[in-house]
């Protein structure tokens, strides 16, 4: 009988941006093997040991059932010289024919760095176009547009111990107890240790987090930008501002501050509909502390002015200097694991590798000359919701989905529906065989899962995190990388795509973000360049930039007040708040927020295989407060129908979103919440995604996700 080994790795949780490290025991027999046990990696700087419920339930979410095994190719089992054939020949085929920006790849969070940097070279350099975007649009474009807004670089300055070292910790639109829950762990035990630390909360909904908190403002939802407008007016005339900052290392503050003029407390507190009180409280709490940290998510993000909300946070930490020391920072929380890592390679349409810009000719010239490519893509692409739209015109004819699931996750799905069904072809790539989109693609590619994949990943906090794969792969499954790489040399490109191991590609990453940098730029990693083998397999956990003047990376950024702008100086944007694109009305009459729920991951490919993770909450529903559902005249879990301007447009039997009802008083009166995650659920639809509008922010391109405008009606 083979003898069975007993394995011990350390890897990186891939259920969300804080990044946890992940300490995985496997066992093999023969040509088997498994996963057996997980626990927290004790030495991991974001986690120290800990994990939340879907990080210590990874054994379970990884196993064969619903994987994905061989390629297919109309639904048929295919092999992959077939399935790599048909795909490089018709992205040729539609290139040579209406050029590179008829076709596109739509890329997720959940790539590795590695997978992320080599589909980026291959869409940028090679083919020649900017489409190529990624889910992490739908999660974190905001925050990245209004970093480089104010800093002139997508940089988060703080880290997570700042939020152990802060007096006071501003969460905004985050339900941080379920969606980051290892970061909310640590904030409580902060402030266990440290009673004088306040917590405030500032979402229409109050969530689990907010019983940890001392203040929460539960303002009118899109309001946001109002609030921080006032927060800098009362800094301003009750003397808080730290003028000798202003003066030494930022712009726009007088233009700024004019913005804010009417925005008094009492105004503030009528337009996001709360108490006077409340406001005074928060400003005055703002005002008084030596340090602050702002820690916002999705409910600032995912908005038609989601870019201005950050702004608005950020000019606020400008006007006190509160940013570039301990406990100080406007501070974005990512979602996915890696959609800072895709940040990082160019993962988003308007990107360069390395924080690059696509619109800058020496950057341009800087990338292609390191590549060596044959072109370099001479405008930014095409954004998520745009790319959708430009598939439904005819402009964009193939689409390559890489690991992410856009028929659940996109707004508007009936047009993204209508729109891959016209696609001339749809590949999907993907571990899982349960991705709703494989219904629509012409091929579906078997890629490794979390435990066979090897690379790099970067968390919330800038820190890069080797995952280790500890598992063969499933099938005939192929890494991402190799993947692309197969089909880049299948489409003729001799170089650039003959790698080995993901430690070439990160290599490579590495020594772009030195080409030309001296300090111009904040993304450097000169400092790991020319790992050996064993250097990148034994990789510790380290923050960004790495080079030879922070050999063990940096904590924290800014702490010398210059920033990447021309000037060198941080920018203060002049705003003036806008509402949401759906606004309630007579047929419309009420809000429909959308988030998670703690214990699933985006549209449950993997989550919902865990009967664990399945019995905190089990099925959808739509939670509201007791006064709407006696108006509506509902119980708990009676059925109601939803509908929305944009589902309305669709087809009965298409429109349907039909959930039970789930009375919840932390909601604010006329505002219902649901969750994301799931599609079907008892034959109708609980795909919340019917309901959303696409409009989206204007600069970011981020989809406004936590409001529609809907009706509801008992079924
Ligand atoms: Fe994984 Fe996030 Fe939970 Fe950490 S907090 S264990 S990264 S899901």
């Amino acid at each position: 009988a083979a003898s069975t080994c007993s394995q011990l790795n350390t890897t990186t949780c891939p259920y969300c941006g804080v990044g946890c490290g992940v300490d995985v025991t496997s066992i093999s027999q023969g040509e088997s093997a498994q996963l057996v046990s997980v626990q927290g990696t004790a030495s991991h700087p974001a986690n120290f040991g800990r994990l939340c419920v879907k990080g210590s339930k990874l054994a379970e979410t990884n196993g064969k059932e619903g994987r994905l095994f061989t390629p297919l190719i109309g639904g048929k089992t295919s092999h992959w010289d077939e399935a790599i054939s048909a795909v490089a020949n018709k992205f040729s085929d539609v290139v040579n024919k209406h050029g590179p920006d008829a076709v596109a790849f739509y890329v997720s969070g959940q790539l590795l760095t590695e997978d992320y940097y080599v589909a980026n070279k291959l869409m940028k350099g090679y083919i020649g176009s900017g489409n190529i975007d990624t889910n992490s649009r739908l999660c974190m474009s905001s925050a990245v547009a209004a970093y480089k807004r104010a800093f002139g670089t997508d940089t988060v300055p703080c880290n997570y111990e700042d939020l152990e070292q802060s007096e006071l910790l501003v969460l905004v639109g985050s339900n941080a107890a379920w969606t980051h829950p290892v970061l909310f762990q640590r904030i409580e035990r902060a402030k266990k240790l440290n009673p004088n630390m306040r917590l405030v909360f500032i979402d229409p909904r109050r969530t689990a987090s907010c019983e940890a908190g001392d203040l929460h403002i539960p303002i009118k939802p899109g309001t946001d930008v109002a609030l921080f407008n006032g927060l800098l007016r009362y800094i301003e005339r009750n003397h808080y501002l730290d003028s000798a900052y202003i003066s030494a290392f930022t712009e726009g503050f007088d233009e700024s501050i004019a913005a804010c003029e009417a925005w008094t407390v009492k105004t503030v507190a009528d337009y996001c509909d709360v108490d006077t009180a409340q406001v005074e409280q928060f400003y005055q709490l703002f005002a008084n502390s030596d340090s602050a940290v702002s820690f916002y998510s999705m409910g600032v993000n995912q908005s038609t002015s989601g870019v201005d909300k950050a702004n608005a946070i950020i000019n606020c930490h400008l006007a006190t200097g509160k940013i570039g020391r301990a406990g100080c920072g406007p501070f974005s929380i990512t979602g996915q694991p890696n959609a800072m890592g895709g940040r990082e390679v160019g993962g988003l349409a308007n990107m360069l590798a390395c924080h690059m810009d696509i619109a800058n000719a020496e950057h341009r010239s800087i990338v292609q000359n390191y590549w060596h490519s044959p072109t370099i893509v001479p405008e930014a692409g095409l954004k998520a919701v745009d790319m959708f739209d430009a598939i439904e015109q005819g402009k964009v004819k193939a689409i390559w989905v890489m690991a992410t699931n856009p028929m659940v996750s996109m707004p508007n799905r009936h047009k993204i529906k209508a729109a891959l069904a016209k696609c001339e072809m749809v590949v999907v790539s993907d571990c899982v065989a349960n991705n709703d989109t494989i219904a629509m693609a012409d091929v579906v590619l078997p890629a490794t899962g979390w435990s066979e994949k090897n690379g790099t990943v970067t968390n919330s906090e800038r820190r890069i995190s080797r995952q280790r794969g500890f598992l063969p792969p499933t099938g005939e499954a192929r890494h991402d990388w190799q993947i692309i790489c197969d089909v880049a040399k299948k489409m003729g490109f001799k170089s650039g795509f003959n790698y080995s191991h993901p430690r070439e590609i990160f290599d490579e990453y590495c020594g772009l973000t030195a080409e030309k940098n001296n300090g111009s730029r904040d993304l450097d990693l000169s400092g790991l360049q020319g790992l050996t083998p064993a250097q990148y397999d034994n990789l510790a956990p380290i923050q960004w930039p790495v080079n030879k003047a922070n050999p063990d990376g940096m904590k924290r950024m800014f702490t010398d007040g210059r920033y990447f702008t021309a000037s060198k100086k941080a920018q203060f944007i002049a705003l003036h708040p806008r509402t949401p694109e759906q606004l309630t009305s007579a047929e419309f009459p009420y809000v429909l927020n959308s988030g998670r729920v703690r214990d699933q991951w985006h549209t449950m490919t993997r989550t919902g295989t865990s009967a664990d993770l399945t019995s905190h909450i089990g099925h959808a529903s739509v939670s509201m407060n007791q006064r709407d559902a006696v108006q509506l005249g509902v119980e708990q879990g009676d059925l109601l129908a939803l509908n929305s301007s944009v589902s309305a447009a669709e087809s009965q039997s298409q429109s349907e979103v039909i959930l039970p009802v789930k009375i919840d008083n932390g909601q604010r009166k006329g505002e219902f919440f649901a969750p994301i995650h799931w599609s079907e659920q008892n034959h109708s639809s609980a795909n919340i995604s019917h309901l959303f509008t696409d409009a989206n922010d204007p600069i970011s391109g981020q989809p406004e996700l936590k409001h529609a405008a809907i009706r509801a009606t008992k079924v």
